[in-house]
C-alpha cells in the first residue's frame, strides 16, 4: 500500500468542494457578498489596493452606461470577513507585459497594503487580465502567495495540479453554467471533484442578469457532501494533504500538518488523520 493508491476527501469526508472567485473590488460586490452569506458559499474577492475608494463609470459601445466604482479601503475588512480577500496587483496591470522590478511593486504593494486592511497574509491572487508567465509566477511566490487564479475555463472538476494556474471550471455567464452545476452535485465521480466558479460583480449590471448568480448559489447552497471553502482554504488543505508522511509498508501515516485530512485509503476505509498525530490504518494487508 502507497499514498498513490489513496484519495484525497474533503474535510468531514466530503467529496466535493465549491468555491467562487469575483475580481476587482467594485461596488456591486456589496451584493454579491450578502448573497453568498445568505446562502453560506464562499469565494476569493480579488481586490486592487490603488483602485479601492476609486469612482469610475465604463460605456462599451452600443451597451448601458455600467458604474465599476469601487468598494472603500474602510469597508474591505467588515463586508468581505466571511469570504476571503486576494490580491489583482495594485493598478490592474498586465503584470507579463513590465520589467521585473515593476511588477514586483504592483504585487507586493498590493499585498502588503491589503492585508493591513485585512489584518492576515493573502494567500490567493488572480491575474489581472488573465494574463501570466513564468516571470510573474516566480514574483507571486517570492511575495509569498500559495497560488493564483487564471482565466481559462476547463469544464471539469479536476483538483488542481499546479497551484499558479488554477484555471475555473467556468465563468458564471457560461451558458453551461446550470448544467455543469448539475453534473457537480449528481453525476458520478471516482475522485473528490471541485466546482470552481468566477466573473466580476459589475458584470451582472451590465448583463442584467442577478438572478443568474442567485440561481446557481441557490442550487449548490445546503448539500451534505459539499465542502463550502474559499479557494485559499482548499489550497491549504491540498498542501495539508500533500505533506503526508508515510511509512514504508503504508500502514502508518503521519499528518504534520496543522490541518485535520480526509482520505479514502486504498482497502476502501475512511480515515480521518488527526493534525500533528501519527495513524495507524485499519486494514494493511489486500
Ligand atoms: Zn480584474
Amino acid at each position: 500500500m502507497g499514498k498513490r493508491f489513496d484519495s484525497l476527501l474533503f474535510p468531514g469526508f466530503r467529496t466535493k468542494a465549491f468555491t467562487l472567485s469575483y475580481d476587482d473590488g467594485v461596488h456591486q460586490d456589496r451584493r454579491l457578498v450578502k448573497l453568498f452569506d445568505d446562502y453560506k458559499v464562499k469565494g476569493t474577492f480579488n481586490l486592487n489596493y490603488g483602485t479601492l475608494d476609486h469612482e469610475e463609470i465604463v460605456e462599451f459601445p452600443g451597451r448601458p452606461k455600467i458604474d465599476i466604482s469601487r468598494v472603500s479601503k474602510e469597508e474591505v475588512k467588515t463586508l468581505y470577513q466571511n469570504q476571503e480577500v486576494g490580491g489583482h496587483g495594485l493598478y490592474h496591470s498586465d503584470l507579463a507585459s513590465l520589467g521585473e522590478p515593476y511588477a514586483m511593486y504592483e504585487i507586493i504593494e498590493d499585498k502588503a497594503d491589503l492585508e493591513k486592511l485585512v489584518g492576515k497574509p493573502l494567500q490567493m491572487f488572480a491575474y489581472p487580465f488573465g494574463i501570466y508567465d513564468d516571470k510573474v509566477i516566480d514574483l507571486l511566490k517570492k511575495a509569498g502567495y500559495k497560488g493564483a487564479r487564471t482565466i481559462k475555463s476547463t469544464h471539469s472538476f479536476e483538483l488542481p495540479e499546479n497551484p499558479f494556474v488554477l484555471d475555473p471550471t467556468c465563468h458564471h455567464n457560461d451558458e453551461k453554467l446550470m448544467e455543469l452545476a448539475d453534473q457537480f452535485l449528481h453525476g458520478r465521480a471516482f475522485r473528490s471533484q471541485l466546482f470552481y466558479v468566477w466573473g466580476h460583480g459589475y458584470e451582472f449590471d451590465g448583463s442584467n442578469n442577478w438572478e443568474r448568480i442567485e440561481e446557481l448559489v441557490s442550487y449548490m447552497s445546503g448539500h451534505e457532501d459539499v465542502w463550502y471553502a474559499t479557494n485559499g482554504e482548499i489550497l491549504s488543505y491540498l498542501k495539508a494533504y500533500e505533506m503526508l508522511e508515510y511509512s514504508a509498508d503504508g500502514s502508518i501515516i503521519y499528518n504534520p500538518s496543522c490541518t485535520d485530512v480526509y482520505l479514502m485509503t486504498s482497502f476502501q476505509t475512511k480515515e480521518e488523520l488527526k493534525a500533528g498525530t501519527h495513524t495507524q490504518i485499519k486494514e494493511t494487508a489486500l
